[in-house]
């Protein structure tokens, strides 16, 4: 008789995605994080959603997003699911965002880059190029935590999430190991919607991997630091955490991260032998060997060679 007290449940089925922000055409680092993502969810019959990360509209570009649809096409990167459009759902995010200030773990900010500055400087911390800028907790109310959430906020503030004291996060990247990050001395109170009204990466993408269900999140590693404050933000409005893994990054000769700042090229789908030249760089920089090289081999029948090696590299790491 099998033991009936305690089945287990049902298997939640691998949910993986990619998520773009249309800001220019796929180059060859953005290609390694859509062909990583897709190999994890093939590998485990999973699904593989695509959405457009298309929030911050000072920096898309108008097309890139149908552009990015057609490559991923070329290079038989194919997804399950409609795709969509974080743009389509702001009441998603303002939800969330009312949410954490019911929770009173919000609060409204108006300092401005120079006024942040100042505080810093005036506590003799130096503020070094391309670092993150830790807040320093100027607009922080004093009760925040222990008493009422903020009605009837100023709309011409920016949004915080605040931090309690002591708030170190870990976790296990399935490629990288364990993780650590305090987060106050990473990032401090960070932003959760600007001043002009844009909701930020970290809520959106935290909203979005629960509203998808989301399981598995495969990216490039450009995005490590970010996780830990992604993990809190799930913490606090109560959704599960998804695995992650963080890709190895394409760098340039000058060994920056190739993006639409450093000029990366797009990549070249013409057709199926150029899509084919893109896919077999992105699987060398992934690490996956022995993959069929001869010119007589469709896409399909590569990447399901591809998705054996995935497994292979995977297993053994
Ligand atoms: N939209 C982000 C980017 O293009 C990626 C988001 C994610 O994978 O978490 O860099
Ligand atoms: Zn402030």
């Amino acid at each position: 008789m099998p033991n009936l007290k305690n089945p287990s449940p049902p298997p939640d089925g691998y949910r993986g995605r990619f998520a773009p922000s249309p800001t220019g055409p796929l180059h060859a680092g953005s290609l390694v994080a859509a062909l990583g993502s897709w190999l994890d969810a093939r590998q485990n019959q999973g699904k593989w959603l695509l959405r457009i990360e298309d929030l911050d509209t000072p920096r898309c570009i108008p097309g890139a997003d149908q552009e990015i649809l057609r490559q991923l096409l070329a290079c038989g990167l194919s997804w399950d699911e409609e795709p969509t459009w974080q743009s389509m759902h702001q009441e998603r995010y303002q939800k969330a965002l009312e949410r954490l200030n019911e929770l009173q773990s919000a609060y409204p900010c108006t300092c401005s880059r120079q006024t942040i500055a100042s505080a810093l400087e005036a506590q003799g911390v130096a503020i070094e190029r391309n670092q993150e800028i830790v807040y320093p907790g100027t607009c922080r109310p004093e009760h925040i935590k222990v008493s009422e959430k903020i009605a009837n906020p100023s709309t011409d503030a920016a949004w915080r999430l605040a931090l309690p004291p002591n708030l170190s996060i870990e976790f296990e990247d399935r490629l990288l190991g364990k993780q650590y990050q305090d987060l106050n001395q990473a990032v401090g109170d960070f932003v959760l919607c600007r001043r002009d009204g844009v909701f930020t990466y970290q809520l959106a993408v935290v909203v979005d991997d629960a509203e998808q269900r989301i399981t598995h999140v495969v990216r490039g590693q450009d995005l490590l630091s970010n996780t830990a404050r992604q993990i809190y933000l799930q913490q606090v409005l109560g959704f599960q955490t998804p695995t992650y893994l963080h890709l190895p990054l394409v760098l340039d000769e000058h060994g920056e991260k190739l993006s639409k700042q450093t000029l990366a090229s797009a990549i070249d789908t013409g057709n199926e032998q150029e899509a084919l030249k893109e896919l077999r760089q992105a699987a060398k920089h992934l690490g996956l060997r022995n993959l069929p090289d001869g010119e007589a081999i469709s896409i399909a029948e590569w990447l399901l060679a591809a998705t054996q090696a995935w497994n292979r590299k995977i297993t053994s790491s």
